[in-house]
């Protein structure tokens, strides 16, 4: 039996992928000790994990609202909340460690401080990719400005500070770098397929490229007409009542199916008098959705793109941030579905219709989906983590 350690950030995002892997061990008959928020602490112990809450010592959730908004913007305020983390949880972790001897941590890379912790003492270690893997090359796709360049450089003094801090609590990290990207020497499991991932031929083959892990449907979708349009905008940064309008005004004429998930930061009293194609919810079944959908209106975060491909349904896509805006790129460039140049009734409308009378988009899902159903999945994501816990 083999003794594995997770860490993750308190994101359903990063979590969910994770879950299968940890029931496959499981069941494999090995112990799984997970360190994440009491947010995620019931889906993870019905995974079968033991849960170590780690919100005592969590900086971000500590955070005002302006400052929250700097975490990912602002490199060296980033790296700072990374280090009062994995400072924070120093003493508590590494005493659990020395005591529990893991084979293996296997630790979001978002989750930094498990990848830290790892190095210091020296614990074979996996990390756990829910976006795409980035690299020199893969990056591109992300298309980084120069003025973020030109930030990230005259940060840097400051951003050597804080892992000077790290150096003394004996952590051996020479660079920010070394806790923070996904590089060649380090395994790695990415919860997409190698077709998906952007230049995938140029990581080594310590990477896992093992596909998205679909959680099972809970109801079943009555479709009502020949073309069924799903839209959601995800369930962080959701608060878009002026496009939730510009969605009904845009199929209210129309003779198609709209099943919008607006989430529960806009008012539901908000969507009166609706047309009687269009149906409003605060959140529905995703996955038994998409299994009856033509065509779904995305913000593009990683799941639902992951999720949206996997049943074949081509994208049209209005990312909200860097992020979602690298994903949309990669679909746009593998021919699964088309950003509108505006988001405005007429052009959502336009671009919808392009989508469903284009068989390219369908069939370019259809290519995406068979990738990612040839790859191993939780089974081989468990595969690669106890044969890290062997070989060192
Ligand atoms: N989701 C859902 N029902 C909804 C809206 C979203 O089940 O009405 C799920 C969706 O299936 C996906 C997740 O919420 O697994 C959203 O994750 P994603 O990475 O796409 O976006 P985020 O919410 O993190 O921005």
């Amino acid at each position: 039996m083999s003794k594995i350690v997770f860490f993750c950030i308190p994101a359903h995002g990063h979590t969910n992928p994770t879950l299968g892997v940890v029931k496959e061990l499981v069941n494999r008959g090995h112990q799984v000790l997970y360190y994440s928020y009491n947010a995620m602490r019931e889906k993870i112990e019905t995974a079968g994990a033991t849960f170590v809450a780690c919100d005592d010592y969590d900086i971000e959730q500590k955070l005002t609202p302006k400052d929250a908004a700097r975490v990912g913007k602002d490199l060296a305020f980033s790296t700072r909340i990374l280090v009062d983390t994995t400072l924070a949880l120093d003493d508590k972790v590494c005493a659990d460690m020395e005591q529990m001897k893991p084979d293996c941590i296997v630790a979001d890379s978002m989750a930094v401080w498990g990848k830290a912790v790892a190095m210091k003492l020296n614990i074979p270690f996996v990390s756990s990719t829910t976006t795409f893997a980035f690299n020199r090359d893969s990056s591109k796709i992300m298309k980084q400005s120069i003025g973020e360049l030109l930030k990230m450089i005259v940060s840097m003094p400051k951003v050597n500070k804080d892992i000077k801090r790290l150096q003394d609590k004996g952590y051996p990290i020479k660079s920010i770098l070394d806790i923070m990207q996904n590089d060649n020497d380090t395994h790695t499991i990415v919860y997409t397929s190698p077709e998906f991932q952007p230049s995938s031929n140029t990581f080594s083959d310590k990477y896992a490229f093992v596909g998205p892990s679909i959680r099972p449907a809970t109801g079943k979708i009555e479709k009502t007409k020949d073309k069924l349009v799903y839209i959601s905008m995800g369930t962080v940064n959701n608060d878009l009542l002026s496009l939730y309008h510009q969605f009904i005004a845009a199929f209210s004429k129309t003779d198609y199916q709209v099943i919008l998930s607006v989430g529960n930061l806009v008012p539901m009293e908000k969507f009166k008098n609706l047309p009687e194609n269009i149906s409003v919810f605060t959140s529905v079944d995703q996955i038994a959705v998409l299994q009856k959908a033509d065509v779904f209106i995305s913000h593009c975060g990683m799941n639902s793109v992951n999720e949206s491909l996997y049943f074949k349904v081509p994208l049209v896509m209005l990312p909200q941030t860097k992020e979602q805006g690298g994903v949309a790129n990669r679909v746009s460039q593998l021919g699964a579905g088309l950003q509108p140049p505006k988001t405005d009734a007429a052009s959502i409308l336009d671009a919808v219709n392009n989508v469903l009378n284009t068989p390219s988009y369908k069939e370019n899902a259809v290519t995406i989906a068979e990738g990612f159903r040839r790859c191993p999945g939780a089974k081989g994501a468990a595969d690669k983590i106890l044969r890290v816990c062997k070989s060192e």
